[in-house]
């Protein structure tokens, strides 16, 4: 079935896709029968040549695709948040010029935060942004950017003397790149250092305008964190589907290992916390498609609990397989892999934590001078 229209995936691809994290690498080459079938182009309404989906359908596509390759999952996550960028803030001749490219998988976006002193830290940033007769000059380096040497247009993160801006840089703008290849965690993702010396880039790919690059963003956060969930949900029900199908079909001696009841309660320490996330996915995805003002705390409730989920998922299956599970290449390394990265990208469990646990000391604080003011 074409990814586009649901969550069942093409068995030819599926085969192509699980050999990239034993590749350890990503092609071009490789991601054009994924781009033929609209993968790229999910949310993008069919305007603009993409598929027109929600984003409570297009997490059912995300989820499919992690389970099978976490790696082209991440594309999915970057590509998807530089597509809400341009749809969102962008003008509306930018839009046009290079929303239909994007969303065919002809031309790839990555997106550029994060620098060796900033990390999680959005508002520490750096990299400077600043006007220049029609056009704004880039300086700074920033790191393990996911597919940043073969995307064809970066959305970069920077401040100057109006504040922070986010602008599309196109590939070829002068910037140079090295990669930065991850022992642990997503082997084909193609990170990726990005250094900007005075990179010229003209003033239309400026994204909202000058000075109002945080909110942008942010909001670009909020859908990664949404795409993230989903892969981890991918990522722990195949976990757990895997660990479930060795425990009832695995013998030792005359006992089969689900028939032990801590092995039973690994299983269900997982399945429960994936069916919760799975919760809280779906109504991420769909506040964030009605522009709730509560999809930001939406979006790191889901994150928080799916990527838990994922290391529940695949802790419990590691435990289950036994020896089996860690031989070299074996499918639950790449998802192990993958779940620990997640605890890590679109903001740290702890930072999400914080945003999490902030909103409720917050809305507590109010009910409390709400109270004493009616008192
Ligand atoms: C596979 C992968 C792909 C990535 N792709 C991209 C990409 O495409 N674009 C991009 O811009 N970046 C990307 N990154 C970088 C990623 O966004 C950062 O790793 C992440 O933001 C955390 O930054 P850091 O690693 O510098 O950790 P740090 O910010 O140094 O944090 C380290 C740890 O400190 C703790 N911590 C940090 N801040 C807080 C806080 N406020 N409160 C409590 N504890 C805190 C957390 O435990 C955190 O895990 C990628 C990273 C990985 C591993």
């Amino acid at each position: 079935m074409n990814p586009a229209q649901g969550h069942v995936l093409d068995p030819g691809l599926v085969e192509a896709a699980t050999t990239w994290e034993q590749k350890r690498t990503v092609t071009r080459e490789d991601l054009a029968p994924w781009a033929d079938v609209g993968l790229f182009g999910l949310t993008v309404p069919t305007v603009y040549g993409g598929a027109g989906r929600t984003l409570a359908q297009a997490v059912r596509v995300h989820r499919a695709v992690a389970a099978v390759s976490p790696s082209l999952h991440s594309l999915l996550v970057v590509h998807g948040m530089v597509l809400h960028a341009l749809y969102r803030w962008g003008s509306a001749s930018l839009r046009s010029e290079v929303l239909p490219c994007m969303a065919s998988g002809s031309r790839l976006g990555a997106f550029a935060v994060t620098e060796q002193e900033s990390g999680a830290d959005l508002t520490a940033v750096r990299t400077r942004i600043e006007p220049a007769e029609g056009a704004v000059l880039v300086t700074g380096e920033k790191r393990w950017i996911t597919f940043g040497a073969i995307a064809d247009v970066v959305m970069v993160l920077g401040r100057g003397s109006l504040g922070t801006t986010c602008v599309l840089v196109p590939a070829g703008s002068g910037q140079r790149t090295r990669p930065e290849p991850l022992g642990v965690g997503l082997p084909a993702a193609g990170l990726t250092a990005i250094e900007f010396s005075a990179t010229r880039v003209p003033a239309h790919l400026v994204l909202a305008r000058p000075g109002f690059g945080l909110p942008v963003a942010v909001s670009c956060l909020d859908h990664g964190r949404l795409f993230v969930a989903a892969g981890a949900l991918g990522v722990a029900g195949a976990a757990l589907e895997l660990a479930a199908d060795h425990a009832a079909h695995t013998r030792r001696g005359e006992v089969r290992l689900g028939e032990h009841q801590l092995v039973r309660a690994l299983l269900a320490d997982a399945s429960v916390l994936l069916s919760g996330a799975t919760a809280l996915v779906e109504e991420a995805a769909s506040a964030l498609d009605t522009r709730d003002p509560q999809g930001t705390l939406l979006a790191a409730r889901a994150k928080l609990l799916a990527s838990r989920a994922a290391r529940a998922a695949t802790d419990a299956a590691g435990q289950v397989l036994g020896a089996v599970g860690l031989v070299e290449g074996h499918r639950l390394t790449r998802w192990s892999g993958a779940a620990r990265a997640y605890q890590v990208i679109e903001g740290p469990t702890e930072v999400l934590q914080d945003l999490v646990g902030g909103a409720l000391v917050r809305s507590a604080g109010h009910a409390a001078a709400g109270a004493g003011s009616a008192g």
